[in-house]
């Protein structure tokens, strides 16, 4: 077992925002000397540092769905996918409107619009301004959008209209990226990422991992966000196998691998936003707790194409643990909004009186 000092190296080299070795990196991804529990240790020192025990909320609003005619193999919605989702065109501002509404007063702080597509059309871009420009006169909430591949000119016209973040994300390695997407490049993302911090706008860019990328691509997609200037936000997503199994990854994303990829992320990218994205549920299982520890963001009330363990239990789970959401209102207050619109028949989430069922489940007859 690694001795404390190892543990100490990482807390200050990650607060010095000094470079990690790989071999560094690999423990902390795999090595069994290293202890999961004394790496969240380190990872919570550095989390405190830069964002005490606050959770920021995002609530995705998937405004187009499917009809994209890029073929990235991870997606539900691209060219080649199998999956049965419901597709339509962007939604109406009134309804997207709407759904704000509904992620400001669920206790969001971001709010993400995401299209399918390979990028914005100029008549898209310019709803995208009225849309930004409403939300932002409307309510006290970060907008973030996802548009795809855009050009300098059009991200400083969203820019103007009042956008706090652009999302685009790298997904996975350079070296890997072939194997997940051929009808665009790495590079374009890169292009895309560079306009925007070029013209001053905060990018969250964010990865997704168990596509089949080895620890080494894991790694340097981890170090690749410390090089690209004005990442502020990460979303760590773990692939769900929506549209089939594509992918057999490298190592199993057990909840201890899928903790260990996190704590890479924010020992390597202190100041960041760092978000336990798509998957969490999933994989992370009894563990998910353990993430707020490393992360100071999630997603609440699902993601793209699939349900998430919803707003009561999330909230919940931020609360138990002793954090606190960024919101204009209170989580305790919210609890007790969604725990009565979810469970009016039960005296507590943890009492439930038990019924016949429960009580006499063998039948008198085979007595
Ligand atoms: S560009 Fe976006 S929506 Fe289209 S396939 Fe790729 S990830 Fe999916």
């Amino acid at each position: 077992m690694f001795k404390s000092s190892f543990y100490k190296n990482l807390i200050d080299s990650s607060l010095n925002k000094k470079t990690f070795s790989m071999e560094t990196c690999k423990d902390i991804l795999v090595s069994e000397e290293a202890e999961l529990l004394d790496l969240i240790n380190a990872a919570y020192t550095v989390r405190k540092k830069f964002w005490k025990k606050d959770v920021n909320i995002h609530v995705i609003n998937n405004v187009q769905n499917g009809y994209c005619a890029e073929d990235c193999k991870y997606c539900a919605q691209s060219k080649s996918a199998s999956a049965k989702i419901v597709t339509y065109p962007m939604k109406s501002i009134d309804e997207i409107m709407h759904e704000a509404k509904e992620a400001y007063e669920s206790g969001a702080y971001r709010y993400c619009l995401v299209f399918a597509g390979t990028g914005p059309s100029e008549s898209r871009v310019k709803k995208l301004e009225t849309i930004i420009k409403t939300i932002k006169e409307k309510y006290h909430l970060e907008v973030c959008v996802s548009p795809g591949i855009m050009s300098k000119t059009d991200l400083k016209k969203l820019k103007e209209a009042g956008l706090d973040r652009l999302n685009h994300n790298l997904n996975t390695a350079e070296k890997y990226y072939k194997n997940i997407c051929s009808t665009h490049t790495y590079k374009d993302r890169i292009n895309t990422l560079n306009s925007a911090s070029e013209i001053g706008l905060d990018v969250c860019s964010g990865v997704i991992i168990g596509m089949g990328e080895s620890v080494t691509d894991v790694i340097n997609m981890a170090m690749k966000f410390n090089e690209l200037k004005n990442v502020k936000s990460i979303p760590v997503n773990f692939f769900m196998p929506v549209n089939k199994n594509v992918f057999k990854p490298a190592v199993d994303l057990t909840p201890e691998y899928c903790l260990r990829v996190l704590c890479l992320f924010r020992l390597l990218n202190p100041a960041a936003e760092i978000r336990a994205a798509a998957g969490r549920e999933l994989y992370l299982k009894s563990m998910q707790v353990m993430c707020l520890y490393i992360v100071n963001s999630i997603f609440m009330n699902g993601y793209l194409n699939v349900t998430g363990s919803g707003i009561l239990k999330d909230l919940q789970m931020i609360r138990d643990a002793g954090f606190n959401i960024k919101s204009d209102f209170k989580i305790k207050e919210l609890i007790e909004k969604y725990f009565k619109s979810e469970k009016t028949d039960e005296i507590d989430s943890n009492i439930r009186i038990k019924k016949k069922s429960d009580l006499r489940r063998v039948s008198h007859k085979l007595i």
